[in-house]
């Protein structure tokens, strides 16, 4: 009897052409999830995956970390045992022996079909000898209790309790973005958001430090750190914004200031993504949210980047985004106190109907060209690697 994980995972078998490489990130990125935990091996079985030689009684642990794993449909620990009909009665009782439930219902899954029974067989065969056993009724809608029976290349797996993944692709197979990182509650989400669909992310935070405090610098690095728990590493560039933001501040009137620093902001971002071989930047802009994240301002932002700007949460409402955040773990982090470099300047009656036209035009007077390259110059790197310690 072996234990192991068995896991399905979401939509690699509908990549024909890149399938085999999914499969193999797929597999790799479940290998450093489960870095110091015990297995003996991970392997690909006929569009599953399990991991072999797990100790059963960190169970809940193997579970909370395989569900950060991109890509992951569900994961259930189960024993693995010879595809033999009286094997999986005998299995059965085993694991329901100190399992309190009131109903059950068995679903059996048969890959291999040489094996003699259907799989309606295999569940009435093996729920009927639990029913009389254990005395529990069999409930097939609505049941307590599903006991799982897998039927692969000649192994029978049986388990019970699914847990359930975020689903999408592996991280790192799609290509590499720029996610625009504030501390607050929407750039977090819309960054997992890609992240779950294999997007490489490189993120960049502004600041304005010393005008506004370090704590922003600090509540970034811990998000992205709590980021790595799905994107297994991360590089996180800082860039000094305080003098680009205040040339702009002495140049232009101040209902327009935001827009200008969202335009200096896209683009750095875009050097950054020449730099790092992106090939989009990412922010966390809802329509209508705020003031400034009306259309007409979103179209003077996205005029200043020389990337397509992806926006995952553009259409999201505010309490699916708090809901996301807290199951990802970066609410917490985002609603500890902090002075945004944005609204730290926001005048009292921001410009909610930008013109372009008319930004481009004040934009040609004004003299910021130093400043954005000292900005540019003056950025910082930092790299992070998942680290059991910060789950
Ligand atoms: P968030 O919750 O992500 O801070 P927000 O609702 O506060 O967003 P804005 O302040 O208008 O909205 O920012 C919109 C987007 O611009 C953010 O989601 C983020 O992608 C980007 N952004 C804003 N401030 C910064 C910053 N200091 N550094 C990097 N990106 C930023
Ligand atoms: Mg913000």
């Amino acid at each position: 009897m072996n234990h192991c994980v068995l896991i399905h995972y979401h939509e690699l078998s509908l990549k024909k052409g890149n399938r085999k490489w999914f499969e193999d990130r797929f597999v790799s990125n479940v290998t450093k999830q489960l870095k110091g935990l015990p297995f003996s091996n991970v392997k690909l079985i006929v569009g599953r995956v399990v991991v072999f030689d797990i100790n059963p009684e960190y169970k809940n642990l193997y579970l909370a970390r395989l569900k950060n794993v991109m890509g992951l449909m569900n994961a259930t620990t189960m024993v693995q045992i010879d595809a033999d009909i009286e094997q999986m009665r005998q299995t059965a009782d085993y694991l329901l022996e100190n399992v309190e439930f009131k109903n059950f219902r068995v679903t059996t899954k048969r890959q291999d079909k040489s094996f003699p029974k259907t799989s309606i067989q295999i569940s009435m065969d093996v729920g009927g000898f639990i029913h009389q056993k254990m005395n529990k009724p069999v409930k097939l809608k609505g049941a307590e209790l599903e006991l799982i029976i897998e039927i692969v290349n000649g192994f029978a797996y049986i388990g019970f309790e699914k847990t359930k993944g975020f689903g999408g692709l592996p991280v790192g197979v799609s290509e590499k973005a720029i996610s625009l990182l504030s501390s607050g509650i929407d750039s977090p989400v819309s960054s997992f958001e890609l992240l779950k669909r294999g997007v490489n992310l490189t993120y960049v935070h502004f600041h304005s430090a010393p005008a506004t405090s370090r704590q922003s610098i600090k509540l970034v690095e811990r998000i992205v750190q709590k980021l790595t728990n799905y994107s297994l590493n991360a590089r996180l560039y800082h860039i000094p914004l305080l003098e680009v933001q205040q040339a702009i501040m002495e140049q232009i009137p101040n209902k327009f200031w935001i827009l200008f620093f969202r335009r200096s902001m896209m683009k750095l971002a875009s050097q950054i993504a020449e730099l790092e071989n992106a090939s989009a930047l990412i922010t966390g802009e809802n329509i209508g949210q705020v003031a400034s994240q009306t259309l007409s301002n979103i179209r003077v932002a996205d005029d200043a980047s020389t990337f397509p700007i992806l926006r995952p949460l553009a259409g999201s409402n505010k309490d699916d985004i708090v809901n996301r955040a807290k199951e990802i773990g970066t609410y917490e982090i985002s609603i500890e106190p902090y002075q945004d470099c944005c609204s730290y300047f926001v005048p009292v009656h921001p410009e909610t109907r930008a013109n372009l036209d008319e930004m481009l035009d004040l934009e040609a007077e004004l003299n910021i060209e130093e400043e954005m390259c000292d900005a540019f110059d003056l950025r910082e790197l930092k790299i992070y690697e998942y680290n059991i310690e910060n789950l």
